[in-house]
């Protein structure tokens, strides 16, 4: 079932952000004929990958009057999956050697993956759409419509009417600061990864990172180039780990997680050793956060589970006029964006049904069930790491899209182990060239 250039039933939908999420859903919105608003924030199109050297008032980002700043990008940032893996599936990731300030490594930096975005929106003239610097206030339903409260800066602001808003507004933003007994007498600093940009800060003091994964590893390194002793706390770990890596400095050591920290100075960790240190860095995720959002108490967040949600996109009750995409962290992201909203764009035109309420709701619950079996707590309703996959084929059956490669699969898989087994190198060093070749080999097609 592809769209037509006909709808059966064409919208005026509002989606928040231009983030890849945004951009991707304005373009899947349009091809299915439904007229489309994208607010946006901030003065470009990229969201999260718009790096800026300026971070919040507050470190911690705990205070609920700082002033916002969007992005979590730290300077050396490469991308943590290979780029192939990255693009949508008609505009490819390629490299591009015809420009020199382009990155054409398979992990880039950062800023190629804005260059990306911006060329994705004008490849799609997507940015005709945007409101730029306009921030979404409120978003409620109104007599089964919606009504869109925005400012845009120094103005008065603005309420509008849309058959259906799709919030695109991103999830790394507002930190999820781990508790640690003994903090509050604590004397050191202490800072969020949302605020963390370059190692300068930290030269000649001893730090400890809390968490190893995506940025809690590469952040501990980037520290560690400065920094006298870096001290990772990896809640992963068994509670005896203690082990110094192999970095040029020789000065990075992983631990268990934390015990306690104390007003001397010291952090003690569950396996008995002790530092003293002058900051701690935490790499301890984020929190999903839609302060725009007035849904009469039916949607709740609790410990990261944004409930109800069918499939992670629509809340039974409000759907289809309300949808999100991109809540599943890690993993196939931008395709994730695609197969979604190419979902959300056909059920709003009518061309794909959502089951009742009740069955959505049922859905809803026997996911709870399934996690709940495993022992897995309430933060891992969003998470869905192997069964990734099976999630977006489903949604592709539903709207009649091509599912996910074999290859993209697979290099998120051993790209993950690589991470986990050589973060140093993982970026530069791999041995999955088949799944490479496999991948260009269908761009190659794709463009005949
Ligand atoms: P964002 O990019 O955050 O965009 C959201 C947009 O919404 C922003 O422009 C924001 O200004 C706007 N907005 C928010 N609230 C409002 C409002 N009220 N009104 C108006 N506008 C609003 N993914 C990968 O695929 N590969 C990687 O290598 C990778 N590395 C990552 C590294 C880090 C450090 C982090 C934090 C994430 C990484 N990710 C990576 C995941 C990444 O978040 C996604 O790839 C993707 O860029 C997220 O896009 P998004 O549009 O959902 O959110």
């Amino acid at each position: 079932m592809e769209p037509t250039s006909n709808p059966i039933n064409s919208q005026h939908v509002a989606v928040i952000g231009a983030g890849a999420a945004g951009l991707i859903t304005a373009r899947e919105l349009l091809r299915e004929g439904h007229t489309v608003v994208v607010f946006e924030r901030e003065k470009e199109v990229g969201g999260l990958w718009i790096y800026s050297p300026k971070t919040e008032s507050d470190p911690l980002s705990l205070d609920p009057n700082r002033s916002i700043v969007h992005s979590s990008v730290y300077e050396s940032l490469r991308t943590n999956v290979p780029r192939e893996s990255m693009g949508v599936r008609d505009f490819p990731f390629l490299p591009r050697f015809d420009d020199i300030s382009r990155d054409p490594r398979r992990y880039p930096r950062h800023r190629e993956v804005l260059a990306y975005l911006q060329d994705f929106a004008r490849e799609f003239e997507i940015e005709d759409m945007v409101r730029f610097k306009t921030e979404v206030v409120r978003v409620e339903p109104v007599d089964g419509k919606w009504s869109v409260q925005s400012k845009k800066s120094g103005d008065c602001s603005n309420d509008e009417i849309f058959d259906a808003v799709v919030v695109c507004s991103g999830h790394y933003t507002e930190p999820n600061v781990a508790h640690i007994p003994g903090i509050n007498s604590w004397p050191g600093k202490q800072i969020h990864s949302h605020n963390y940009r370059v190692p300068g800060p930290f030269e000649n003091e001893v730090v400890v990172v809390i968490g190893n994964f995506a940025s809690g590893a590469d952040i501990s390194r980037d520290i560690a180039q400065v920094a006298k002793e870096v001290h990772i706390a990896s809640r992963a770990s068994e509670s005896d780990t203690y082990k110094k890596l192999p970095v040029p400095h020789n000065n990075l050591w992983i631990h268990s997680e934390i015990d306690s920290a104390h007003e001397d100075g010291s952090i003690v960790f569950k396996n008995g050793k002790v530092v003293y240190a002058d900051s701690i860095v935490y790499c301890t995720g984020y929190k999903y956060h839609f302060p725009f959002l007035e849904t009469n108490g039916y949607m709740s967040i609790d410990e990261n589970r944004i409930d109800p949600l069918y499939k992670h996109v629509f809340p039974p009750a409000l759907a289809p006029g309300l949808s999100f995409i991109g809540l599943p962290a890690m993993g196939i992201q931008f395709v994730m964006f695609e197969i979604q909203s190419k979902w959300v764009a056909a059920v709003l035109a009518g061309r794909v049904k959502l089951p009742s309420q009740d069955k959505m709701v049922e859905d809803i619950n026997s996911w709870y069930a399934s996690l709940h079996a495993l022992g897995l707590p309430k933060r891992y309703t969003h998470k869905l790491g192997k069964i990734q996959s099976e999630y977006l084929n489903w949604i592709a059956e539903e709207c009649g899209c091509p599912l996910v490669e074999h290859w993209r699969n697979q290099q998120i898989v051993r790209g993950y182990e690589r991470l986990v087994s050589q973060p140093e190198t993982y970026r530069d060093e791999w041995d999955d060239n088949d799944l490479m070749e496999e991948a260009y080999e269908e761009f190659g097609r794709n463009k005949l």
